[in-house]
């Protein structure tokens, strides 16, 4: 229910996710880039020759106002709703600005340059860190993303730069009125930095929230129990994801799953975009 392929920063062409799920022994997949649906397209057409269900979904960068950043996944909404697509927009450009301005500060530390960032990003794809790892890799800087992940490139550097974002709740909202099911991503991630309070779960709660995301492995057992009681109390949906994003990540397609009956959910609750079914 949660993967990334290369029209954000995963490794993978959206033909290959699809591919490798079906390979993995998965009936179903969602494909959810950063900021994007650009993959939509040629994930559903592979998905049709595979036989396999494939749920369009999106990931959602979002930050509170008080600095935290969410991740919100977004199943089966209209891609074409101009509010979402006004905020996604806005999002991506700062992204490219952001980055560009991470090179520059890091240009000054690591033989690293725009267009070596630029030869690690998929036309058109939504620029992350994770790009900005791959040229530090190229130059031999760190061994892995995770390397550059555990050091230069964490929030608390001081090559990082934040990008606007929109506030989680507000992004529910849009996400509803486009016809899409909300579903808070590895809510409890520690590990990711700061994670929201009980004032950020209401907002979204009210604001429309269906589903949080317990089975993933960035949320820490404590956590994943306090979930189950936060979906418990408020009827959420709970899924299970692998945040596959190939060769990027250790994360291995299929490692959490969501239940048929919590997918069979969604389906009647997303109305925005058809999925793919066998
Ligand atoms: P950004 O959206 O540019 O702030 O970058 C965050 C992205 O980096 C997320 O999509 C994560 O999947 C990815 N990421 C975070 N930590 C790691 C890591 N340790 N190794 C590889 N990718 C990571
Ligand atoms: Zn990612
Ligand atoms: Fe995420
Ligand atoms: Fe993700």
């Amino acid at each position: 229910m949660h993967t990334h392929s290369t029209v954000s920063d995963g490794t993978e062409s959206p033909a290959d996710v699809v591919r490798a799920a079906a390979r993995a022994g998965l009936s179903a997949l969602a494909l959810t880039d950063h900021d994007s649906t650009a993959g939509w397209a040629e994930a559903a057409d592979a998905a049709g020759r595979e036989g396999l269900t494939l749920i369009p979904g999106m990931e959602i960068s979002c930050r509170t106002a008080e600095g935290i950043s969410v991740h919100l996944l977004s199943y089966l909404h209209d891609p074409e709703h101009p509010g979402l697509l006004e905020e996604i927009d806005r999002s991506r450009a700062a992204r490219e600005t952001r980055a560009e301005v991470m090179v520059r500060r890091l240009a000054e530390d690591f033989p690293i340059d725009w267009e070596l960032v630029q030869e690690h990003v998929a036309p058109g794809a939504t620029i992350g860190r994770p790009h900005i790892a791959d040229a530090l890799v190229s130059a031999g800087v760190v061994p892995s993303r995770s390397a550059a992940f555990a050091g230069i490139l964490t929030a608390r550097s001081r090559y990082f730069v934040a990008h606007y974002a929109p506030d989680p709740a507000r992004a529910v909202e849009l996400v509803r009125a486009a016809g899409g099911v909300p579903v808070f991503a590895h809510p409890v991630a520690t590990a990711r930095g700061r994670v929201v309070g009980e004032r950020t779960y209401r907002d979204m709660i009210d604001a429309g929230l269906l589903g949080v995301e317990v089975d993933h492995r960035d949320n820490p057992e404590e956590g994943r129990a306090f979930l189950r009681t936060l979906a418990r109390e408020h009827s959420l949906l709970v899924t299970g994801s692998s945040d596959y994003h190939g060769t990027g990540k250790p994360n291995r397609l299929g490692e959490n799953t969501t239940a048929p009956a919590v997918l069979e959910r969604m389906l009647e609750l997303g109305t925005g975009s058809r999925p793919v079914l066998p």
